[in-house]
């Protein structure tokens, strides 16, 4: 999976951006699977056939794009000003270094003044230049921008960086992929794009696949951090089956049955509420005449900073219970 993802992590991704990233995905996911293709919203989504003549469709689900930055306007001295896409921590992003699609590279700065520092207007990129002029020869309006993505490795099977989010939910459903051999019901991996802006492309791709059940693959938050809001999920402690969020409420006999198939398969396994926050779970689970809904999370620190952390025994959790889930069904 850490190798899947070092892959992976420098193919900037920004919400509407995904193409290069997804491209690279299917060339490695396509050994795997019977066909790939790409709908009109650009989600990538990658299908092995089931062997039965009825054959349900199962749609496994985690999103390519991740949150970033848009240049709105150049300044006469030659900074570029700002909108965020996604929900961008300004307490993390400030003071820290951004590369643009095309490989310029700059810093995220608040304004001098500036006394609450939440909001995009009190943000500027600074790439060096001097002028307006020698800036418009690197940047346009329009261009996007990431903080630097970066992953290392920690201690025991705990990793660091970004853009983990959902980068190793995408590394799930590759392991996943490469580790199922075969199903009497089709099986879709969708990579899904725009999810941080309003889980938007796994909508579209709901709608072509009409899935019988499906299951997301995202991060959620923790409870066990300094001064972090009570919630029973822990890092390290395996798969987070999600029961609700601020979105959805995930199908009640597919969250009892994915218990079952941990506790029969002795998968770690935690239940997650989320008190806020949303995944493409929502936008699947109402799409077409709607769908048996659910996900599995990956606990995540520090979500939507530089220094996403994760723990790659809970991917692997959620990606045996899954295979665990299929098999089932
Ligand atoms: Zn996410």
């Amino acid at each position: 999976m850490y190798n899947f993802l070092k892959q992976l992590i420098g193919i900037t991704s920004v919400s509407g951006r995904e193409a290069e990233l997804l491209e690279k995905i299917r060339t490695l996911v396509s050994p795997y699977v019977d066909e790939c293709s790409f709908d009109n919203l650009g989600n990538l989504m990658a299908l092995k056939k089931g062997t039965d003549e009825n054959a349900k469709n199962i749609m496994l689900c985690a999103h390519a794009d991740e949150i970033g930055f848009m240049a709105t306007y150049i300044e006469d001295n030659g900074y570029v000003r700002i909108a965020p896409i996604g929900g961008i921590n300004f307490v993390s992003a400030a003071y820290s270094k951004v590369v643009f699609e095309n490989g310029t590279k700059g810093v995220i700065v608040p304004e001098s003044k500036c006394s609450d520092g939440k909001k995009a207007d009190n943000y500027y990129v600074d790439i060096g230049a001097d002028t307006k002029k020698s800036a418009e020869k690197k940047i346009k309006v329009g261009d996007v921008a990431v903080c630097e993505a970066s992953v290392d490795k920690l201690m025991g099977k705990r990793i660091v960086g970004r853009p983990l989010d959902d980068r190793i939910g995408c590394a799930v459903l590759f392991d996943i992929a490469r580790n199922l051999t075969e199903s009497k019901n089709n099986v879709w991996f969708v990579f899904s794009t725009q999810e941080e802006v309003g889980c938007r492309g796994a909508k579209t791709a709901a709608n072509k696949i009409v899935p019988d059940y499906a299951l997301v693959f995202d991060v959620t938050g923790t409870g066990d951090t300094i001064g972090a809001s009570p919630m029973a999920v822990k890092l390290g402690e395996g798969a987070a089956v999600k029961i609700k969020d601020a979105s959805v409420i995930c199908d009640h006999e597919t969250v009892e049955t994915l218990i079952e198939l941990a506790k029969a398969n002795k998968i770690p396994y935690q239940c997650e509420i989320l008190t806020y926050g949303g995944t493409d779970t929502s936008s699947i689970q109402v799409s077409g005449i709607g769908a048996r809904a659910a996900a599995l999370s990956i606990p995540s620190r520090y979500i939507h900073s530089s220094v996403e952390m994760v723990d790659l025994k809970d991917a692997e959790a959620c990606r045996d219970l899954a295979l665990a889930f299929i098999n089932n069904n």
